[in-house]
């Protein structure tokens, strides 16, 4: 066991973690199972498109020239369909019927829309000539053969998706996704099928092992759940020794300095290094990073709320690296508070707010109690709000800044424009 860093500040502590956080390697995975996924390999263009001149418009293919006097009327030669070709190039004084997306003849210049004619079909009359010059759209407008039209490092949502097909990317090769060893520990704590113990008021249910696995899975892990192990050396070393293989650890509770808090011992015991203790941040204090060989080990403190807020501190970017994402952290937005908040002054707090945005503005208020058992305010929470180190005691009115979660904060009720 090397030197290992305590009070951190939180922004040390994240820089910390991600330096020992690798970028996950690659599989190829079918184009429509590739979405969210991070690309490992630039996407290059085999071909040109749109492959030919086409039509923006239905309506009649002309020489932009003929349109001098209207109206004018025009013998029409044919009609080409999307997925059809014209059989001749089209001669001065004459219209070819189109449709949107059909290859333009050689000849023409312009495409009138159909509402400026009379819809004729073996001879049509143009009424105007806005269109003159216009709705033919070039080939290789969008894509060149030879493009770079997806570097390495892209997100695949869906216009990507929709680019690499048209290219003709049926597989891609994208990072995998790290599978995530999630293990709580309390001899306080049962799964869920045993809630009697709960209504006979001899346990809790271990809600953190519910948390953990939807937050793995909302920042792009794939969870694997390795149960409760029990507040004693050999309960954590046997379920530990099940984290084998897998691309990172995340361990709930067990890392605080009760005397039952032996995780940190085990994992020592099993090789892990130990690289920082303690936070200087409110919730989460206690939390611990480590290596266990190759793998990431992030201990979260027990307490509900502690487990959330650090996950999104440490957890969340650390996936997100694993990933391939160059955006890890999500953005810190200025917030008027609309009420006061009382912060101690040494530790930077990450409290639970409620962000309303009204015409640009940003207000937040606290979603009541902030001690770190109370889980029914974070599921009120739509943000956490940063009080720093140093700040102390904020007044309603003044400017903090919030982390806001993926959801709601942005969204509204009514479709306005
Ligand atoms: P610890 O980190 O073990 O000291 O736990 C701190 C607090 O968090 C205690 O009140 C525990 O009962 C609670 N706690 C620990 N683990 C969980 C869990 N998995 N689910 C819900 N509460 C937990
Ligand atoms: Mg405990």
């Amino acid at each position: 066991m090397s030197t290992i860093d305590t009070q951190l500040t939180v922004h040390d502590a994240v820089a910390r973690v991600l330096r020992d956080v690798r970028v996950l390697g690659e599989e190829e995975l079918p184009l429509l199972s590739a979405y969210g996924r991070v690309l490992a390999c630039d996407i290059v263009s085999p071909v040109t498109l749109p492959p030919w001149d086409n039509s923006a418009m239905d309506g009649y293919a002309v020489h932009a020239a003929d349109l001098t006097m209207l109206p004018v009327a025009l013998p029409v030669l044919e009609t080409v369909r999307a997925g059809g070709t014209a059989t001749q190039p089209l001669p001065r004084g004459h219209a070819i019927r189109i449709m949107t997306g059909a290859p333009v003849p050689a000849g023409a210049d312009t495409v009138v829309r159909v509402e400026d004619t009379d819809g004729g079909v073996d001879r049509v009359e143009v009424r105007r000539d806005r269109d003159a010059g216009k709705n033919v759209r070039p080939r290789g407008e969008d894509i060149h053969a030879g493009q770079l039209v997806l570097p390495a490092g892209t997100t695949i949502g869906a216009a990507q998706m929709g680019v690499l097909a048209s290219v003709g990317a049926a597989d891609v090769i994208v990072h995998r996704v790290p599978r995530v060893a999630i293990l709580t520990s309390g001899d306080e704590l049962v799964e869920l099928d045993r809630f009697q113990d709960v209504r006979d008021g001899k346990r809790i249910v271990s809600s953190n092992s519910v948390t953990l696995q939807a937050l793995v899975r909302a920042a792009g892990g794939e969870p694997h759940y390795l149960g409760i192990a029990a507040d004693d050396p050999e309960s954590l070393r046997t379920h530990l020794r099940r984290a084998v293989g897998f691309d990172l650890l995340i361990t709930s509770a067990g890392v605080s300095v009760g005397e039952h808090d032996f995780l940190r011992s085990v994992l020592g015991e099993l090789g892990a290094e130990l690289k920082f203790w303690r936070v200087r941040m409110r919730p989460g204090a206690p939390m611990v990073f480590g290596m266990l060989g190759e793998m990431p080990w992030l201990g979260l403190p027990g307490n509900p709320v502690s487990t959330m807020v650090t996950f999104e501190l440490f957890a969340r970017p650390a996936i997100r690296k694993m990933r391939g994402h160059s955006r890890l952290f999500r953005r810190p937005v200025p917030v008027t508070m609309e009420e006061p908040v009382h912060a101690g002054a040494d530790l930077t707090h990450f409290q639970r707010a409620i962000l309303t945005t009204r015409d640009g503005q940003r207000t937040a208020r606290l979603t009541g109690r902030q001690s770190s058992g109370i889980l029914t305010s974070m599921s009120l929470a739509n943000a956490l709000v940063i009080v720093p180190a140093g700040r102390g005691n904020v007044a309603a009115g003044e400017t903090l800044h919030a982390l806001p979660f993926d959801g709601d904060a942005e969204l509204a009720e009514q479709f306005a424009l």
